[in-house]
């Protein structure tokens, strides 16, 4: 088969990562006779150096026409001091719009052979744990009404959060058919004790729960489900919340993997297009020197083969490389405690040699 595939290299490491995870992909297509058809697109920094804006519609179209979008990374200090609607950071929820992109799946898990990277105590690391976070993607308080003004006391800033019952059904639904092809739980977070968006949130997965009776369906505060991620994180099978507290939520299920450069992401919408990436940012303190971990951009593009394309076999060729190259003991800066490692480059070429 012909895939044609947008690549949004981005700012940073991003360059470095999705050359990697071309690479493999190239590899996997000459075993398995598909062809893989790249057309790079400015995004981020790079576009606003290049083109005035972090998003042309260009980069827009180019997504919308391809069968599947790879992103790396944007950002970085040399932009930080543009105004909100000019920094890179605009550019990726401009594309998720765009692509209508409203589910999130982050899969955090731990790999055996990094238990000794997850900080969490012994007794805890020894049960594993294998999470998939089904986050909200374009709405609730990134994308809601927001401004500045002056107020009673001087200078404000306020930002507000929203959810149509039509944008909570969706995710909620990704989620409980998530659920149903895992381990049939799925816990739904969202601090119902305050917000009205969770009240409603809340209100509708109940609802919905019954259309899944063999789903367990439990809800769990946002505050609660933080503290409990560190205490118990095996407790978890899929999660599904909203924007903001998926964002979060994620990078801290990151942390306890080992590293944030292990953590893939697929960003679908109703259609079998999505948009695939890692969950880090663009690591500006490492940019340039060869030293980034691939592997959370090479799963992404494993990602885009299962969920875009349906290719089981060449995903799980993807996976099964990346563990056993973990297990013969490689690593990457982001894992090694200052003792030897490997390039990006050459962790990527471990990799290859296993697919
Ligand atoms: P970051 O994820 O870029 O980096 C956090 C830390 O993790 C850094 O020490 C970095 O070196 C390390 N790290 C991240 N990815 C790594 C990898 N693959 N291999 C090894 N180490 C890795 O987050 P940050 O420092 O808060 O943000 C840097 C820039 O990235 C900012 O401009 C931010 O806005 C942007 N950002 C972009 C995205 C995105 O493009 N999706 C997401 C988050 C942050």
């Amino acid at each position: 088969m012909n895939y044609n595939i947008a690549l949004l290299k981005g700012d940073g490491i991003g360059p470095e990562i999705v050359d990697s995870a071309v690479r493999v992909l190239e590899v996997v297509g000459k075993k398995y006779g598909h062809t893989f058809n790249f057309t790079p697109y400015d995004i981020g920094g790079i576009s606003i150096d290049n083109n005035g804006v972090p998003l042309t519609q260009e980069t827009i179209d180019g997504c919308l026409k391809a069968d599947s979008v790879l992103l790396g990374a944007v950002g970085g200090p040399k932009w930080d001091t543009l105004p909100g609607n000019m920094r890179p950071e605009k550019a990726l929820l401009g594309i998720r719009s765009a692509m209508n992109l409203f589910t999130n799946l982050r899969p955090a898990k731990l790999y055996p052979a990094l238990k000794g990277e997850c900080p969490l105590r012994e007794d805890i690391v020894a049960q594993g744990f294998d999470i998939m976070i089904v986050r909200e993607l374009t709405g609730g308080i990134y994308f809601g009404e927001r401004g500045t003004r002056q107020g009673k006391y001087g200078e404000e800033a306020y930002d507000t959060e929203c959810y149509s019952r039509m944008e909570i059904e969706r995710i909620a639904r990704v989620a409980f058919e998530t659920a149903r092809k895992r381990n049939k739980r799925l816990v739904s977070i969202d601090k119902a004790n305050v917000l009205d968006t969770s009240r409603l949130w809340r209100k509708i997965v109940h609802e919905m729960a019954s259309e899944y009776p063999d789903v367990e369906c439990t809800d769990m505060l946002v505050d609660n489900a933080a503290m409990q991620l560190v205490r118990n994180p095996a407790q978890f099978d899929v999660i599904v919340t909203s924007n903001m507290f998926g964002d979060i939520l994620s990078d801290e299920a990151s942390q306890i993997t080992g590293s944030i450069g292990m953590l893939p992401s697929a960003s679908l919408n109703e259609t079998t297009r999505g948009l695939y990436e890692p969950i880090h940012g663009s690591a500006p303190d490492i940019a340039g020197q060869n030293k980034a971990n691939p592997i959370a951009t090479i799963l992404s593009a494993g990602m885009m083969l299962l969920y875009s394309f349906g290719l089981s076999e060449e995903y799980n060729n993807i996976v099964t490389a990346v563990d056993k190259v973990l297990e013969a003991g490689y690593r990457t800066a982001d894992l090694s405690h200052g003792a030897p490692y490997l390039s990006t480059t050459e962790i990527t070429d471990k990799i290859i040699e296993n697919i």
